[in-house]
Formats: C-alpha cells, sequence, structure tokens
C-alpha cells in the first residue's frame, strides 16, 4: 500500500473543503471546517498548505479591496462580485475580457500580460 504523508493528506483535504464550497472563504474557515477530519490540525498548515497549492495553480487567493485573503477553489480566470454590505462574494459569469489586454497593448506599447476587473454593489439579499 503506497504511504501517504501528512502533508499530502492534509493538503488534498484543504483543496476538498475549498473546491466544494462557492463563498470563497478565508483561511479561518476552510481551517475550522478541515478540522472536522482532521482534529489536531493547525492554522500555520492550513496556510502553509493554501501558499503551495496556490503556487500550483490549484486554487486562487483573492487580493481586491476587502476580499483580500479569500481564497477560491476555481483555478480558472473569472469575475467577481463583492457585497459591500455583507462582504459575500459571488462568481460572475461574464465573458472574459480577453481584448482589453490588446486594447491596452496598442494603448502603451507596453506588452500587457494581464488584468483585473473587479465589480461591487448589493447582494439579493442586502438590497431588499
Ligand atoms: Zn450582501
Ligand atoms: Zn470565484
Amino acid at each position: 500500500m503506497p504511504k501517504y504523508s501528512r502533508l499530502t493528506k492534509q493538503k488534498k483535504l484543504i483543496l476538498d473543503v475549498l473546491r466544494q464550497t462557492n463563498i470563497h472563504p478565508s483561511a479561518d474557515w476552510i481551517f475550522e471546517q478541515a478540522r472536522k477530519e482532521i482534529p489536531n490540525l493547525s492554522l500555520s498548515t492550513v496556510y502553509r498548505n493554501l501558499s503551495l497549492l496556490k503556487k500550483a495553480g490549484e486554487i486562487q487567493e483573492l487580493n481586491y479591496l476587502e476580499t483580500f485573503g479569500r481564497f477560491d477553489g476555481n483555478p480558472k480566470r473569472h469575475y467577481h462580485l463583492l457585497c459591500e454590505k455583507c462582504k459575500g462574494i459571488y462568481d460572475l459569469d461574464f465573458p472574459s475580457q480577453h481584448h482589453l489586454e490588446e486594447e491596452a497593448n496598442k494603448c502603451s506599447g507596453m506588452k500587457v500580460t494581464g488584468h483585473c476587473l473587479f465589480f461591487y454593489g448589493l447582494c439579493d439579499k442586502c438590497s431588499e
């Protein structure tokens, strides 16, 4: 039987927790969920594994405004909408604006390699 290291097991669990939600959780939230499976897990282990998963391109960390430190199990490029009231983060089913980079390229003459576009407003619940 192959011997799995603790790190591998923890990393897999953290990835599973993150892939099974779409709330774009913080490391604390992931820690609380993962601890149900591995009670002796530490928060620093969660942070270390999140960093490894991010480097491996398995997950992303959101880094704009109040989304800083929130994680996304979907590594594909997509846009987000932040609710300014409840701080909920929602995926936006919005076509990727690749042409913006070409435009920026043309305008600046620089080699534009990416962009971030970020939306904020009020979710359904908060706008009632
Ligand atoms: Zn809201
Ligand atoms: Zn997302």
